[in-house]
């Protein structure tokens, strides 16, 4: 939900809507985009429920606006999508649905998972990975994990782009190949800022490219709702 990653998203969707439209095509988008301090507090003092229904009220004014599906431009964010769904007449588009059709795709079945400690350590996206899309999921060890969370929130999202963190995340990613995975989800919207698929020896799911892939196919469904 940091800017850093919502502007990709709006980039993508719009690059891809006039890649298939032409002319000056773009997408027909509500964003709602929070004070990111805010979230962080929520996520930070555990207040999951609070952080749920700000979203759950930001989606039905949405829907109210005319959208016809939501995209939740976070990973961590998804711990709350039941939440979100309760309140709303319209889909959302899951971002692991999205990353996980890609990686079995790809033919991939153990796949490597970084993101913040909220999607590594909780179950709502494993889980997801695991039991919905068959997917064996690894997930770093300490310190990794603590590593990667803090690279995320110290400097991801406030826009730094870090040679020295990059060297590091490339090291866990080595560490998560030695154990057999035979891909790697960036699983936090932020990550594919900082690696890239050259940076990577294995398979490589950036999840705001395919979140955002998918919400574009969405736009421009069988009824051209992209072309209003
Ligand atoms: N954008 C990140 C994610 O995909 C983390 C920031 C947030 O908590 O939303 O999980």
């Amino acid at each position: 939900m940091s800017w850093e990653s919502s502007i990709q998203y709006e980039r993508i969707i719009n690059e891809l809507v006039r890649d298939r439209l032409g002319g000056t095509a773009s997408a027909d988008l509500l964003i709602r985009s929070f004070n990111f301090a805010d979230i962080e507090a929520l996520q930070q003092s555990g207040r999951w429920d609070e952080a749920g229904r700000l979203l759950a009220e930001a989606a039905a004014h949405l829907e109210a606006g005319g959208a016809e599906a939501i995209v939740i431009c976070t990973n961590t964010m998804h711990s709350l999508a039941d939440q979100i769904s309760d309140a709303i007449g319209v889909p959302i588009i899951h971002i692991a649905d999205a990353t996980a059709t890609a990686v079995r795709a790809a033919g991939v079945t153990t796949v490597g998972l970084l993101g913040t400690r909220y999607t590594m350590e909780q179950d709502f996206y494993v889980g997801r990975l695991r039991d919905r899309h068959g997917l064996t999921v690894l997930v770093p060890d300490e310190p990794d994990r603590t590593t990667i969370h803090d690279v995320i929130f110290e400097e991801l999202v406030r826009g730094i782009v870090n040679p020295a963190s990059k060297a590091q995340y490339v090291a866990i990613i080595d560490r998560l190949v030695g154990r057999g995975a035979e891909g790697i989800i960036a699983g936090c919207t932020e990550i594919e800022l900082l690696v890239e698929p050259a940076d990577v020896s294995c398979s490589y799911f950036p999840t705001t490219r395919l979140h955002a892939e998918a919400a574009a196919a969405f736009a421009l469904g069988p009824i051209g709702r992209a072309a209003g």
